[in-house]
């Protein structure tokens, strides 16, 4: 622990602070930008879930950009500075788009378009520059300490989600006399923007003097005054692509996105137009990387196990990133909120992830020490396997809690912090991990690129994540509202019953769907169906890492 106080740069905890700050505004927008799509702006459910996957997707594309643009122009400095500015301007859109929806729904609409597009580029520029800066502020010899380091700034991440999870919800959604007071939630945005702008203070105003290197010269500024230091002699700084490669890759792009948008056709223009590019762009660029002619076996061996961990964890971030749509959904409409005495904000109860990753986080790296001590530590696609397992068990659990709720049961909310608990450990297990075996099994040259990749395979699983949340059946909440329609849903959703054009037009009015929905061809009745949805694809996920190993072994080549 004394490690942890004495033996990190003071920068460590500027970035910290910033970092804190920024997810303070990512998350605590997160926690209630599907409740405030559905409830102020009128969007369906199924609609609100396929924006939030596609949002969260670009969030994960555009730090390929922001990472480009860093090398070669702005420099980190720069692009951090710039990004948080993006973001917070976003907030304050979301806010202004908040208050507006009452008098004015069309142009509360387009704000909302144009807030979550200025936010998307904002956290390209400003997410990994800030994650590389914590790489660079550590000198050559003392790289050892850049597991402890990601560790705490893990932490950071977490504290703000946490903050930004619990005043978001307590401010902007609320209720007043059991009824949603859907004009609320701008105050919510309004608290991201402010914590955004505090962020980027904080780093304004401390990275002079703190985020240095040991000798006090400046981190993180143009790439010109980069020095080369950090390379072993005559190893390549920079992957230069020939031309032939570059036009192959666009040409590859074009049609992997056409054949994308042709399996995943459906009349949502985020389906058929943002998950293709996310889809596309991720393959495109990983089969540009290892077609480089100067790759060598033992190089190319390593970038595959990149490239199947990265696979995997594609279903791993699916099934998480239902917090923000589905499992908020069901938190809002068949979870019995009542925590220790207390009525929660629904979307206050996706807090229980960043409280725990915060709790848990020192313990999980003091446990992997000390199996690594042991001689015992798994190797890391092997931790990743079993986050995916963890993940599987999650909602093994609640399916089977859902199981005898029927139309009108309530969950009670304690099933659900305990699938946060559960999906915690899994992403201890995978997410850091995952982020520490990249960098160690990349060649420097192709390093960022290939962080690219890494970060790419979390943009498809959120898009994969948008496409799952849309199959939530409908709530009871429905079912309430059908019946005081004077519907027998179930008797609809059966087929027992023809609803009259009347009663089509009055469920369409009132969001509910008169058909279950379908997942590659299987029909989804309740709740439980739809969670072992996850159970399956996780599952089965989990199931074939792990009998990789020998395989993953062999190429890692020795990195454990
Ligand atoms: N929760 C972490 C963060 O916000 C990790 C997210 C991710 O890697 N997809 O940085």
């Amino acid at each position: 622990m004394s490690e942890v106080k004495t033996g990190h740069p003071k920068g460590l905890w500027v970035l910290f602070g910033t970092e804190m700050w920024e997810r303070f505004n990512f998350y605590g927008m997160r926690a209630i930008l599907t409740l405030f799509l559905v409830n102020s702006l009128l969007m369906k459910e199924e609609d609100a879930s396929l924006l939030y996957g596609g949002f969260l997707g670009l969030c994960y594309l555009t730090p390929m950009l922001g990472g480009f643009i860093s090398d070669r122009f702005f420099g980190n400095r720069n692009c951090i500075m710039l990004g948080g500015l993006m973001m917070a301007t976003g907030q304050l859109l979301l806010f202004f788009s908040a208050s507006t929806f009452g008098t004015n729904l069309g142009l509360a609409n387009s704000l909302m378009w144009i807030a979550l597009g200025v936010i998307i580029f904002g956290n390209g520029f400003f997410k990994p520059n800030i994650s590389s800066m914590v790489g660079s502020l550590y000198p050559k010899q003392e790289k050892s300490k850049l597991d402890t380091a990601f560790t705490i700034f893990y932490m950071g991440i977490n504290l703000g989600a946490f903050l930004g999870q619990t005043i978001c919800p307590y401010i902007g959604d609320v209720e007043v006399g059991g009824i949603r007071d859907v004009h609320a939630f701008k105050w919510g945005f309004l608290a991201a923007s402010i914590a955004m702008i505090l962020g980027t203070l904080v780093f304004f105003f401390l990275k002079n003097k703190y985020v240095v290197t040991p000798e006090g010269k400046p981190l993180g500024g143009l790439p010109s005054k980069n020095d080369a230091s950090d390379f072993e002699e005559g190893e390549a700084q920079k992957a230069e692509f020939t031309t032939k490669s570059l036009v192959l890759a666009l040409i590859s792009f074009v049609a992997l996105f056409f054949l994308f948008r042709f399996i995943l056709d459906g009349h949502n223009f985020i389906k058929t137009l943002i998950y293709p590019i996310i889809y596309a762009s991720g393959i495109t660029l990983a089969g540009l990387i290892i077609s480089d002619k100067s790759l060598t076996k033992v190089e190319r061996d390593r970038i595959i196990v990149i490239y199947i961990v990265a696979f995997f964890v594609i279903f791993f971030w699916a099934a998480f990133e239902q917090a923000g749509s589905s499992l908020t959904f069901i938190a809002d409409n068949q979870t019995d909120l009542n925590f220790l005495g207390w009525q929660m904000p629904p979307s206050m109860v996706q807090v229980f992830n960043g409280v725990f990753v915060f709790g848990f986080a020192l313990p999980f790296s003091i446990l992997w020490d000390k199996l690594r001590a042991a001689g015992k530590e798994p190797m890391s696609p092997m931790k990743q396997a079993i986050g995916l397992g963890l993940i599987a068990l999650s909602y093994f659990i609640i399916a089977n809690n859902v199981k005898d709720l029927g139309n009108s049961g309530l969950l009670g909310i304690k099933w659900l912090i305990l699938l946060y608990l559960i999906q915690t450990f899994a992403e201890l297990c995978l997410s850091p991990i995952g982020l520490s075996l990249v960098g160690k099994l990349s060649p420097k040259r192709f390093a960022s690129l290939l962080f690219g990749v890494f970060f790419l395979s979390n943009a498809a699983g959120y898009a994969l994540a948008g496409t799952l949340g849309s199959i939530l059946p409908n709530t009871g909440d429905k079912f309430l509202k059908a019946t005081e329609l004077g519907i027998d849903l179930q008797g609809v959703l059966d087929k027992k019953i023809v609803p009259t054009a009347e009663q089509v037009d009055l469920m369409t009015k009132n969001h509910i769907a008169p058909e279950n929905p379908v997942f590659v061809g299987f029909e989804i009745h309740n709740l439980y169906e739809f969670f072992m949805v996850f159970v399956v694809l996780t599952g089965i996920a989990s199931i074939v890492l792990f009998s990789l190993k020998p395989l993953l072994k062999k190429l890692m080549h020795g990195v454990k």
